[in-house]
């Protein structure tokens, strides 16, 4: 296919926000690709070169991709920078400054865009830079003006169609299994398994459905996570597990996937499947010696632990090492950590996803010779709400933030993606008659006033609408930035600016700048109320009205971990919604800046 072609299905998917025109416009995409181009296609509309996990950055700096460009359209680099100040983006500058010019023939493939874009992220080392907008020179050279602009928008890291994978999934499954549901979810399934979209449609593609039979679990591809439902208490957990559950200490850190090969090499997958191998180096030296036999994938949750006195920390402490290349040694020393082991995925006899959780949980306390380092998490079965409940304060004594209960049904798989009622967690500011912390997705901006003025004075947050795929607003949330992260704000949401509302955002208020759902963070708040402005689980307690958080406070944690569609979602909301009327809530005593 001719780059050319594709930049007209990204015009296309680029003037919606609506899931189903996303996917005819895909399905018509994918009538048109070779198998071998599916997979560089399917990468490329999410502004990847390779699966996520794998870590291949694009993001060329600003400052280079202007080189490139200036050079390209014969222009001064000050010419080029005077011009995106005004336009706001190198993507629709590049656009006008070259549609002077005539693209050099012959018109670019998609595979050369793709082989281009390949070498622009893999040059290192001595002498890149010049190697990089060397290509991307010859690149624009031969591209037209819409082809350059979403060329120096991937090049920049800056995409995003909004092309989320669901929608990918669905119309994968739409033109290779048949659009039913079971098709569907075999496709969702091989895709939790393997976290590479084009891995399974390229299997698709040549093979057929049966052909996602060849998707197994293996060492170095990080899988999907399981997610656990909600509970608003103990009494209600137990009937949910009939009578009888594991019950585990909820830490409250970063969730861990290792993998650790034969050899002992070792790689660490974020809950949202990126490579935090290079921040917890301590944790790939020792996990090997913890783990003999292999190999291995384990999960766990990653938590700060004070040296002197071996008691877990807050998490805030363990989020300060993360996206820091310098200072390893030092937050090593400063913030050791711990990584609390919970499940094991893979053991050296073959996959385990397929066996019930209290086989994987002995499984894994066989595999593990615990030290310092890498411990067993805490786990007692319990059957009824007092043993429950006396495990639950040991929790939270121990600095935990709850309790996560287990199935222990013979059904009890790993459920890779998925959440459901097979792990439920409960946290302790239920008992505090307090509404827990949220996971909001920033949706809008309101322009500040006084102190604030020429920023932004609050944020409308969303949760995410699993049943609908979109995002419905709870809050207006003001308070709790402090001047530092107010001022960084406008940098931080920029990239996500909008300038109209998107179609997968329901809210009753108009913010002053909308954003497209990406940034995620977490909110507290005295209580949640009815009301007929947000629209999360909209007319579900009463018609016309939705939830809404009252008081809300940002908790000051970004939650980098998650994407959008990991935020708190509208069930969720409602189920804490619930367990509050069961118990009357306290006022929180926050200002109100809603
Ligand atoms: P939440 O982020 O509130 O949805 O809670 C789910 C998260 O709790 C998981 O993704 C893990 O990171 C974390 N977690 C802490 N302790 C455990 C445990 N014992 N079992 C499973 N997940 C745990």
């Amino acid at each position: 296919m001719r780059f050319a072609d594709l930049v007209t299905f990204y015009d296309r998917l680029d003037a919606t926000t609506k899931r189903l025109e996303m996917r005819a416009v895909l399905v018509e995409l994918l009538d048109r690709l070779s198998p071998e181009e599916l997979g560089e296609v399917l990468y490329l509309s999410q502004g990847l070169l390779r699966p996520e996990y794998e870590g291949v950055e694009l993001g060329v700096a600003d400052s280079l991709a202007g080189r490139a460009l200036a050079e390209a359209a014969g222009r001064s680099e000050e010419e080029v920078t005077e011009a995106v100040r005004v336009s706001g983006d190198l993507g629709t500058t590049g656009e006008s400054l070259l549609a002077p010019l005539r693209p050099h023939p012959p018109p670019l493939e998609v595979t050369e865009v793709y082989a281009g874009l390949l070498a622009i992220a893999k040059a290192s080392g001595e002498g890149s830079q010049e190697a990089k907008v060397g290509a991307l020179v010859a690149l624009l050279r031969r591209a037209g003006p819409s082809e350059s602009k979403y060329i120096l928008r991937i090049v920049l890291g800056r995409l995003r169609l909004g092309v989320r994978e669901m929608t990918i999934l669905d119309a994968l499954a739409q033109k290779y299994a048949g659009g039913t549901r079971a098709g569907r979810e075999k496709v969702e399934a091989a895709f939790n398994v393997s976290s590479d979209l084009a891995r399974v449609a390229r299997l698709l593609a040549t093979e057929g459905i049966e052909g996602l039979a060849k998707v197994r679990l293996e060492v170095g591809r990080p899988v999907r996570a399981m997610l656990a439902e909600r509970s608003p208490d103990l009494a209600d957990v137990l009937s949910r597990m009939d009578g009888r559950t594991a019950l585990e200490y909820k830490y409250d850190g970063l969730r861990v996937q290792a993998h650790v090969r034969e050899d002992g090499t070792t790689r660490l997958f974020s809950r949202r499947l990126e490579d935090l191998s290079g921040q917890f180096p301590e944790l790939v030296r020792d996990l090997p010696r913890a783990l003999p036999h292999r190999p291995v994938i384990v999960e766990g949750e990653c938590v700060p632990i004070d040296p002197d006195t071996d008691e877990i920390r807050p998490f805030q402490d363990v989020s300060r090492r993360r996206g820091r290349k310098y200072d390893l040694e030092r937050m090593q020393a400063e913030v050791p950590v711990c990584l609390f082991l919970f499940d094991v995925l893979l053991a050296p006899e073959g996959p385990l996803l397929d066996r019930s959780f209290p086989l994987r949980r002995a499984r894994l306390a066989e595999l593990l010779r615990p030290d310092e380092r890498i411990r067993l998490a805490k786990q007692q079965v319990v059957a009824s709400v007092d043993e429950a409940q006396a495990f639950f304060d040991e929790s939270i004594a121990a600095g935990c933030e709850g309790v996560m209960a287990k199935s222990l049904a013979e059904g009890s798989t790993y459920r890779a993606g998925a959440r459901g009622f097979w792990w439920i967690k409960y946290k302790r500011e239920y008992t505090q008659g307090l509404a827990d912390s949220i996971d909001g997705v920033v949706v809008g901006g309101f322009s500040g006033r006084g102190r604030r003025a020429g920023r932004y004075g609050a944020l409308l947050l969303a949760v995410y609408n699993e049943a609908e795929d979109r995002f419905e607003s709870f809050c207006k949330v003001g308070s709790g930035f402090d001047d530092v992260g107010l001022a960084e704000l406008p940098t931080r949401l920029k990239p996500y600016e909008l300038d109209s509302a998107p179609e997968d955002v329901m809210s009753g208020l108009t913010p002053d700048r909308w954003f497209r759902p990406s940034l995620v963070l977490e909110v507290r708040g005295a209580e949640l109320s009815l009301s007929p402005i947000h629209r999360a689980a909209f007319g579900a307690i009463r018609p016309g009205a939705g939830l809404a958080l009252r008081f809300p406070r940002f908790t000051g944690r970004y939650r980098d971990d998650k994407g959008p569609t990991d935020a708190t979602t509208a069930a969720e909301l409602l189920t804490l919604y619930r367990s509050q009327v069961k118990q009357p809530v306290r006022d929180a005593g926050g200002s109100a800046e809603a």
